[in-house]
């Protein structure tokens, strides 16, 4: 059989088009993908990170922006344009920070990537590991689940990715503690915050959802201010320029990712999306009319501090104090 492939064209050039937007109608070349990337990108920087036109406090010191990167396509796309945009201004500092999570085959070659490109881009990478946190790494934890799940309720149907993403978070502050970062940029798409929206709603909980990044307009007590950048940026769109771009990317996955919910959550929303192009940008523009609502509503979200560690949290122990006492 014959099947003739028409390559269609670049909407704004003659070049072939790299990728379809079917919530825009437009075909995007690598070049002009890029272009629109970086667009929407310093738009959102625009309305989440005000900055004034000179950053330097009063310590003479500059603002510093934390980059958290891991190695994949998401937070290379972030820390690359991050430094186009940000970079040649004197009075911001961008620092990059990475968490390992002790994933035997997948961090390591991840890490790799992640050095590179900073040292290409002349931006210092911070590391932090799980034992440094005190917790256990990745493989120990999957290696003990079945017996922490027998003696602990709560643990019981904990995915992996329920502790390791507590731990990231934990390692992420200290991160930013210890560099003194003012704020800390995440690599979260639009369809990773699309898919935190459906989850959080589906589970009924409206106050995470609030809680989302970005928080600089709506900041929440005690938490390290966090901006995510690529939030209106479809994974399939990062992905294309990471690779135009020849960014030194991880493609590998995480071993521990299997059956997690964000998995199905996944599958969900990109069926959604094929029968109503446009539907991840309604569900994240859902949760901020959500935010607003809550932001002028007098009863916010209330946070308190973690008795053990003082960490800001919605119950009287925060969730990492609650696991690590699990793997003591
Ligand atoms: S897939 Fe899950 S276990 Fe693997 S790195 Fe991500 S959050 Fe951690
Ligand atoms: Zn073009
Ligand atoms: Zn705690």
């Amino acid at each position: 059989m014959d099947v003739e492939l028409e390559v269609q064209k670049c909407s704004r050039c003659e070049r072939d088009s790299l990728v379809h937007q079917p919530y825009s109608g437009l075909h995007l070349c690598g070049v002009h993908l890029a272009e629109s990337v970086r667009k929407r990108i310093s738009k959102s920087l625009r309305k989440q990170l005000i900055l004034p036109k000179n950053s330097i406090n009063s310590l003479g010191r500059p603002f510093k922006v934390l980059i958290a990167i891991s190695g994949g396509k998401d937070s290379a796309i972030l820390l690359h344009f991050l430094h186009d945009i940000l970079g040649s201004r004197r009075d911001v500092e961008l620092i990059a920070g990475v968490v390992d999570e002790g994933i035997e085959g997948y961090r390591s070659p991840s890490m790799d990537c992640a050095q590179e490109l900073c040292s290409s881009l002349g931006i210092p990478l911070e590391r932090i590991s799980y034992p440094d946190l005190s917790f256990p790494e990745m493989d120990d934890v999957v290696e003990s689940l079945p017996k922490i799940s027998e003696s602990n309720l709560e643990a019981r149907g904990m995915m992996p990715c329920s502790f390791c993403g507590v731990f990231r978070r934990q390692g992420l502050n200290s991160l930013a503690n210890r560099v003194g970062a003012d704020i800390m940029a995440l690599g979260h798409n639009l369809d990773d915050v699309a898919q935190s929206v459906l989850m959080n709603l589906q589970k009924g909980e409206v106050d995470r959802t609030v809680r989302l990044a970005p928080h600089t307009t709506i900041p929440i007590d005690g938490l390290a201010p966090r901006i995510v950048p690529l939030r209106w940026i479809p994974e399939q769109e990062i992905h294309a320029v990471a690779i135009h771009l020849n960014l030194p990317i991880h493609h590998g996955d995480c071993p521990h990712a299997g059956g997690a919910m964000r998995q199905r959550s996944r599958d969900i929303i990109a069926t959604i999306e094929k029968d109503i192009p446009g539907s991840r940008h309604g569900l994240v523009q859902s949760m901020d009319r959500i935010r607003e609502l809550a932001a002028n509503s007098e009863n916010g979200t209330t946070v308190q501090s973690c008795e053990r560690c003082g960490e800001p949290t919605s119950r009287p122990i925060c969730q990492s104090c609650t696991m690590k006492e699990w793997f003591e």
